[in-house]
């Protein structure tokens, strides 16, 4: 998969401590300057001022004010089957890959089978990988090639199967039927820097499923560098915790 961050609030935690100190300055914000908003927050620079209060909104579950700055995110080659799981959050923006206005007629199942449009889960090439809901442990080589191969053949024939249906003439929505819920998807989605954190609890945790939780993690690398004292402190007090970010 490929995870890009496409837009975002330019300058997004003076975004957040302004809308914070609104909730407390009897003046108004709109009237004066940053460092006037900021004047009685402890810290010697703007920075450890943005620190300060990042950091006690953070701790405090005062999370309003994270939902100002919002970022977008162009993902590529996920699993249908993660779209599933992504899409089940609300407060999350969607655009996604069309499978009735996009046809896959130009792929060449050779190349299917060797990985392309369908994604591969570790589990059907190594053979130390154990899912989380997994009876039995690590297999043999010999199991895991069975895997691969059952895993393979299966993808590559759906595929064969969804050409053959297009070349009979029926509308590619309809004989998308036959493709497999790992087949790729491309989409944009938004979300605030509250939502972001509620979806890092769920999907960055270890009971959710690898690709999900890959795909979090790209999101979360991007979102320290765009907005980082609060993926910073995220990620240091919070990340793995039940913080009642969506209670
Ligand atoms: C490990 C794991 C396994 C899962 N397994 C399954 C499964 O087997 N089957 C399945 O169906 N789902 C499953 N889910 C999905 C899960 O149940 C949620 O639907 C999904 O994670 C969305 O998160 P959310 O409920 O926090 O809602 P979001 O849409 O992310 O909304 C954020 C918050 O807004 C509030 N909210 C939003 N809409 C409403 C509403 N209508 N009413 C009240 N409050 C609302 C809630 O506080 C919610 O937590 C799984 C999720 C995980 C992480």
């Amino acid at each position: 998969m490929d995870v890009r961050l496409l837009e975002a609030t330019e300058d997004p935690e003076r975004v957040i401590c302004t809308a914070a100190r609104s909730d407390y300055s009897s003046g108004f914000v709109g009237e004066q300057s940053f460092a006037e908003t900021m004047s009685t927050v402890d810290g010697e620079t703007t920075e450890e001022k943005k620190r300060t209060l990042i950091g006690r909104l953070l701790d405090h579950g005062h999370f309003g004010p994270f939902e100002h700055p919002q970022a977008t995110f162009g993902v590529k080659g996920i699993s249908r089957s993660c779209m599933a799981q992504l899409t089940r959050h609300r407060h999350v923006s969607f655009d996604v890959q069309s499978m009735r206005y996009v046809s896959f007629d130009e792929v060449d199942p050779a190349d299917v089978r060797e990985g392309a449009m369908v994604v591969t889960p570790p589990s059907a090439t190594d053979p130390d990988w154990v899912g989380r809901n997994q009876s039995g442990g690590a297999v043999d080589d010999e199991v895991v090639e069975k895997r691969e191969r059952i895993f393979r053949e299966s993808v590559t024939e759906s595929v064969e199967s969804y050409q053959k249906l297009l070349d009979t003439g029926m509308p590619p929505e309809d004989a998308r039927f036959v493709l497999p819920i790992g087949t790729e998807v491309n989409m944009v989605l938004s979300m605030n820097v509250r939502m972001l954190m509620h979806v890092a609890d769920m999907r960055a945790a270890a009971d959710s499923q690898w690709e999900i939780r890959h795909l979090t993690e790209s999101i979360l690398d991007h979102a320290a560098e765009w907005c980082p004292l609060t993926f910073a402190h995220y990620d240091e007090q919070m990340k793995g915790r039940k913080n009642r970010l969506a209670p």
